[in-house]
């Protein structure tokens, strides 16, 4: 059986400086309401994608990086383009070999749709998800009590 071969997608930053690419389908799309993706991205909630490294072709570019601490006390390094400061991968000590890549750096209206929310105790009040995608009130398996 021959398989189809797998499909290339390209994020890339506003100055396009800064490339990622990537090969197959993402390992988990998500939607983070918590309050430090509101102040790093401007938005209300990220949308991010998770890449284990070996379906990462190539990165490309000079990136500047910002740690923090998560909230389960891990760190969080955000990588990002010094000129226009689009953040382009992220990674999460309490997830070695894998990297996030937001999804609007794909700007792809066709990229698969997110199929859990996390975070939801710290989402803007007027955002609904679809019925029927996951919502948990952190990053545990916790649900959010509310809607
Ligand atoms: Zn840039
Ligand atoms: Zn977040």
């Amino acid at each position: 059986m021959t398989e189809a071969p797998a499909k290339t997608r390209t994020a890339q930053c506003q100055c396009g400086q800064v490339r990622v690419t990537v090969t197959g389908e993402p390992a988990m799309v998500s939607a983070c309401n918590c309050t430090w993706c509101q102040r790093r991205s401007g938005s209300v909630f990220v949308v991010a994608s998770r890449w284990p490294l070996d379906q990462v072709v190539e990165r490309t570019g000079e990136v500047s990086r910002f740690e923090r601490l998560g909230a389960s006390g891990g760190r969080v390094t955000l990588s990002f383009c010094p000129t226009c400061s689009s953040t382009m991968w992220t990674e999460l000590e309490a997830m070695p070999g894998v990297i996030g890549v937001p999804v609007g750096a794909f700007a792809d209206p066709a990229f698969p749709a997110p199929q859990v929310a996390v975070w939801c105790d710290q989402k803007a009040d007027w955002v609904e998800f679809p019925e029927g995608m996951m919502q948990l009130a952190d990053q545990r398996r916790r649900p959010a009590e509310r809607g």
